[in-house]
């Protein structure tokens, strides 16, 4: 079922959540173990990542560098398909821009539609590690408003070869990110919320947002789009801490703020356990008054680890 045609039926907000595919060398049952904890609070659907090929520098016995491209963790595809097949959940998967030819995006979703999945998150992708600017691939797309372009093409049976008469339509759901921080490359909020509102122009039908700490950047973010003419459903994204570290490395990865109050809390811990168990009771906290302000749902980003987000689905849902 479509996350739209799911999200317009419910009369409660969505439990849902986003998984990593395992890093190369492990296997799948990582992501069962991750997953079956949360099957008691009835999930809506669950997200799958997808990650671009990194290039990677190894010095050789000679002392000269060699350049080597890995993905480090590949599979996406094939997990969304086999959970989708264990436990019948819905299973939206992300598709990117970055290392994509427009060919090899068509080909990932005639895949997915063989696979029984209509559902996409599109995205652009980040720039490759250590480098400030998103490169697209030579025949790629460059913004994520392109790549739903495509997905609203193929839906409407219109494929890149032009030779292809009646060929059939897919009918992919689409959904896109939004950042209630703006999106880190974006000179203001303003002309971020313009590309936004292209995306939902060209054709997605809701929104999923990134980490935030703090609800009122969600509710003024929600306020704002309206404002424009955004009026799908804009499901927030919760990360709870679970480190030290995080306090340090989230406001320099996805450029957002975090409250000093939940700053004074993770400073007062003594080990990444306590800190574990700050970030599920502030989770928790924003999670019910999101639900009171009637959100469509609740999108959890686990990192591959439910015990934390178990102890917030048992408050909230
Ligand atoms: P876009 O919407 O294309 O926007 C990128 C930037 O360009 C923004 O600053 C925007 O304001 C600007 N912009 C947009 N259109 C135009 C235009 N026409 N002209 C000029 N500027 C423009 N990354 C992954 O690699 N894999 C994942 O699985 C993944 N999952 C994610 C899930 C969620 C819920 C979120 C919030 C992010 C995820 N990301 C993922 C990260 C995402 O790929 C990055 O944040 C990326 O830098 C931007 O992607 P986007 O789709 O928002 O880009």
């Amino acid at each position: 079922m479509k996350v739209i045609e799911k999200i317009k039926k419910s009369k409660s907000a969505l439990f849902t959540f986003e998984l990593l595919p395992p890093l190369k060398g492990s296997t799948i049952q990582g992501i069962y173990d991750t997953i079956d904890p949360l099957i008691e609070f009835n999930p809506a659907y669950i997200n799958m990542t997808y990650h671009q090929q990194e290039v990677v520098y190894k010095t050789r016995p000679d002392g000269l560098m060699e350049k080597k491209t890995i993905r480090k963790r590949p599979g996406t595809v094939a997990i969304a398909a086999a959970i989708q097949n264990k436990y019948k959940i819905t299973v939206v998967p992300h598709l990117i821009c970055g290392g994509f030819t427009k060919e090899e995006t068509e080909d990932a979703l005639i895949d997915f539609q063989f696979l029984g999945i209509n559902n996409v998150l599109a995205l652009r992708g980040d720039p490759d590690k250590g480098k400030r600017k998103f490169v697209p691939e030579k025949g790629g797309h460059s913004y994520s408003s392109e790549l739903i372009e495509q997905i609203m093409n193929l839906n409407n049976g219109k494929y890149l070869s032009e030779d292809l008469q009646n060929a059939t339509h897919t009918d992919f759901s689409v959904g896109v990110a939004g950042y209630p921080e703006k999106h880190i490359e974006a000179p203001n909020l303003d002309t971020d919320l313009e590309y936004l509102k292209l995306k939902i122009d060209k054709g997605a039908d809701y929104i999923v947002t990134q980490m935030f700490f703090d609800n009122k950047k969600y509710f003024k973010f929600v306020d704002r789009c309206k404002k424009i003419g955004i009026n799908v459903p804009i499901v927030p994204g919760i990360k709870p801490i679970s480190t030290l570290n995080d306090i340090s490395l989230l406001p320099q990865t996805f450029s957002l703020d975090l409250p000093s109050d939940l700053i004074v809390e993770v400073k007062k811990c003594k080990t990444n356990k306590d800190v574990r168990q700050v970030g599920v009771e502030w989770a928790t906290a924003q999670s019910k008054e999101l639900i009171k302000f009637g959100v469509p749902g609740l999108h959890y980003y686990t990192l591959d680890q439910s015990d934390n987000i178990k102890k917030i689905a048992k408050e909230v849902f």
